[in-house]
């Protein structure tokens, strides 16, 4: 999870860009090393500020901050597990010495455990993830057995509230010893998480209390979709083991490369060939955007691998819109006749540009050919 910059700078997730400057300026006062020299803390503290006030008051950064910040997920290879796992066959013997269970009494004991999450990664093409989409998605959950219930019981009545937990299918585990002692939530042991004993089971689900069924949905995917970016849809998981919410759905995504774009957060990144005159002389060329050409104007003199930024023709999302970075290269003619290689011979030899001539002198020394020495870091 990223720092929370809003916290950091101490205002409001919806402050205005003037609160922000003015708050900014504030702990500016208070938290100047100047004022605190030899204060380790202080700096540390004054470093984060700034970094906060660089994002926050920058309203392109702030977007896609707020982006990032409401998919806490993104990039983090995703750990959704979330809920109970359902195995407890090796319950007893770690926590046996030391641990005793209370169940009931306390506020917990009308706690219902929530059930897991579906985390599904799907695919997207490039241009699907950088417009949004929609998309059918179909996936396999647990959902309640409608011939109990839910209960798992049979007739949904063959069962006793389990006396460990008193129903709620969880308990306070104290663990620890005379000196350290620390109480967590656990599943319940004796039943399991189900908060019921049943006497006897249903015969559709077995017991199970649910069932695995196929789930076919329609999703819509804001454009800027990314790479580990996400979205929930509650409710959509599996169902709870006790009678609890269900888990909610989690659509991760993985989007494909493109032939010709590379993005990084909303930005897209092309190259873009040009001819050797286009370079010289300047021009116009067609560059790609998401959907229809741009026109660039070339420079005379522009350089190979020179980049230009077209300010707001890349990703157009919901949480903010990105650039274009066009990187230029001089495509080379292959194959020349034999008076076309005479021109080019006689067009360079009439060019008074030192540093052309030298590029093709293998003896001189390399320092003054590139101008720098390449074997010192300076
Ligand atoms: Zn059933
Ligand atoms: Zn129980």
């Amino acid at each position: 999870m990223a720092k929370n910059y809003y916290e950091i700078l101490g205002v409001e997730k919806t402050a205005t860009q003037d609160e922000i400057k003015a708050q900014y300026r504030k702990l500016v006062k208070q938290y100047h090393p100047d004022l605190h020299p030899n204060d380790e803390a202080v700096a540390a503290k004054f470093k984060e500020i700034n970094e906060a006030n660089e994002v926050l008051s920058d309203p392109d950064k702030r977007k896609k901050y707020d982006f990032e910040l409401e998919n806490p997920f993104a990039g983090s290879g995703g750990n959704y597990s979330g809920g109970f796992s359902g195995d407890f066959s090796g319950f007893s013997d770690i926590f046996d010495i030391f641990s005793q269970f209370t169940g009931g009494g306390s506020s917990r004991s009308t706690t219902k455990a929530k059930g897991t999450n579906v985390v599904l990664t799907v695919s997207l093409s490039f241009l699907d993830a950088a417009k949004g989409c929609k998309k059918e998605i179909s996936y396999k959950r647990n959902e309640p057995c409608q011939t109990c219930k839910g209960t798992g019981a049979k007739d949904g009545t063959k069962y006793t509230i389990c006396d460990t937990c008193k129903g709620s299918g969880q308990v306070q585990q104290v663990m620890g010893n005379s000196i350290f002692r620390s109480v967590k939530t656990v599943v319940c042991p004796k039943c399991g998480g189900k908060g019921k004993i049943i006497t006897e089971k249903c015969t559709d689900c077995t017991g199970k209390g649910y069932k695995q069924t196929t789930t076919t949905l329609s999703i819509d995917i804001p454009a800027g979709a990314d790479n580990g970016s996400y979205i929930t849809k509650r409710g959509y998981g599996n169902a709870s083991v006790n009678g609890g919410e269900p888990g909610d759905l989690i659509v991760e995504f993985k989007v494909l490369p493109h032939k010709l774009f590379e993005r990084k957060g909303f930005d897209l990144f092309v190259l873009a060939p040009i001819s050797y005159k286009t370079a010289c002389l300047g021009g116009k060329i067609q560059v790609p955007t998401l959907d229809k050409p741009y026109i660039l104007t070339i420079p005379d003199g522009t350089q190979s691998g020179k980049e230009f930024v077209v300010r707001n023709k890349g990703i157009n999302s919901k949480y903010g819109i990105g650039d274009l970075h066009v990187k230029v290269f001089i495509e080379v003619p292959t194959k020349l006749t034999r008076p076309q290689k005479a021109k080019i011979i006689e067009f360079e030899n009439d060019l008074d540009i030192k540093q052309l001539n030298k590029m093709g002198e293998y003896k001189v020394n390399v320092q003054s050919l590139y101008g720098v020495n390449p074997y010192e870091d300076k």
